[in-house]
């Protein structure tokens, strides 16, 4: 029988005035970006969540502290691959990665696919392995009013 585990990411970080905004590896021009410890990319932190739950690692609060200093300013996608490798060490591989990006702006659409490939290349899945989708709020909330974003990821992995 086939060893299945699933596994749920949720993240949210709020917006602010002179940071870089960068979504699942990709810095997409726009005025404002994500703040946090690493460069805040919440697409990528809920993949790494969704990874750290099916594979009971907890989550990457407890994988990657942020309480270290050498994870400030750090890439997400080098904590994805951190997080890849400690998967493949206890024989996990990935079957599929699903995501939802909730953020009222700016549009996502055009880069959906670069942010893709750059979570499939981290963790040396093909690409047709890993979806991006995006949906607004509909201008309800804390994504609709322009205060922060969020991101669910879905994981499931299978025993090698
Ligand atoms: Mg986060």
């Amino acid at each position: 029988m086939t060893d299945l585990r699933i596994g749920h990411g949720y993240d949210v970080h709020r917006l602010a005035e002179g940071r870089r905004l960068v979504l699942g590896g990709v810095e997409i021009p726009w005025e404002r970006g994500l703040l946090g410890h690493s460069d805040a990319d919440v697409l990528v932190h809920a993949v790494m969540d969704a990874l750290a739950g099916a594979a009971c690692l907890g989550d990457i609060g407890r994988l990657f502290p942020d309480t270290d200093p050498s994870y400030a300013g750090i890439s997400s996608l080098k904590l994805l691959r951190e997080t890849g490798r400690l998967l493949a060490e206890r024989g996990y591989g990935v079957v599929n990665i699903d995501t939802t990006l909730l953020a009222q702006a700016p549009k996502v659409g055009p880069y959906r696919q670069e942010m893709a490939e750059n979570i499939a290349e981290a963790l040396g899945l093909q690409p047709e392995q890993v979806n991006v989708k995006a949906t607004t709020e509909e201008g309800l909330g804390f994504t609709g009013d322009g205060s922060g974003m969020a991101a669910h990821a879905v994981a499931l992995l299978e025993k090698l």
